[in-house]
């Protein structure tokens, strides 16, 4: 599939003109939408009611939720799961702990439309609300069945989990899946430019430390990823 160059604002989250809308309200990449339908379908023959918990975010929601986390008024977590004080912490140490399980606004792939996070709604009551946490897809979770579907189905419908196992960068997110002929080429696009040229026009929480560590952050958070599972 040829896949039109993405501008600057489509891929940091400043454009929902490549989007569309989802019966359930999700916004999703128009071109990633016949691909979402097939995955589901084929997720429902065998048992699996794959549900979206969250898809397009903007660039405005990622750096409110940036903010909330740098002022500690949304928890922080560290790879064991357990809550860190964010605010006894500054500089590089503080974006890193925050990046391990949430994007710098602007680079978050959440921008593209091409991403999902995602859950099994038929292993749980109607009124479950996925945490989005480790434990709920592994060993006896109730999303385990849907992980190891993920791990053998997604692929032949152009879906892979970039952060499907920790890599030093972001934190291991099962539940995380990427449309891979349009996020491939997006990612190319989102060069370290693009994205210091985004934050200099949007300034977020800790903006100076951002700026001043961007490169690594770059390498670390955006480049490092998972690239066939
Ligand atoms: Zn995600």
């Amino acid at each position: 599939m040829t896949v039109t160059l993405p501008s600057a604002d489509m891929l940091t989250g400043c454009s929902q003109a490549h989007l569309t809308t989802l019966a359930d309200g999700h916004l999703i990449h128009s071109e990633m939408h016949r691909a979402w339908q097939l995955l589901q379908h084929a997720a429902a023959a065998d048992g699996i009611e794959i549900k979206i918990v969250s898809a397009f975010r903007s660039f405005q929601r990622q750096a409110a939720i940036w903010q909330a986390k740098c002022d500690g008024l949304r928890p922080v977590y560290n790879l064991a799961q357990q809550q860190v004080t964010i605010t006894s912490l500054s500089g590089l140490a503080k974006l890193e702990a925050i990046l391990l399980y949430s994007a710098l606004p602007g680079a978050s792939r959440h921008h593209w439309g091409t991403e999902l996070d995602v859950y099994d709604g038929a292993a749980v009551a109607e009124n479950y609300q996925p945490q989005l946490l480790q434990a709920e897809y592994q060993d006896d979770g109730p999303f385990v069945k849907l992980n190891h579907w993920l791990s053998t189905e997604a692929g032949k419908f152009g879906f892979f989990r970039p952060y499907n196992q920790y890599r030093g960068g972001v934190a291991a997110e099962p539940w995380h899946l990427s449309y891979a002929p349009i996020a491939k080429p997006y990612l190319r696009a989102l060069t370290l430019d693009t994205l210091r040229y985004c934050l200099q026009r949007h300034p977020v929480a800790e903006q100076e430390s951002v700026l001043a560590n961007l490169a690594q952050l770059y390498q670390t958070y955006v480049l490092n990823i998972c690239e066939d599972t």
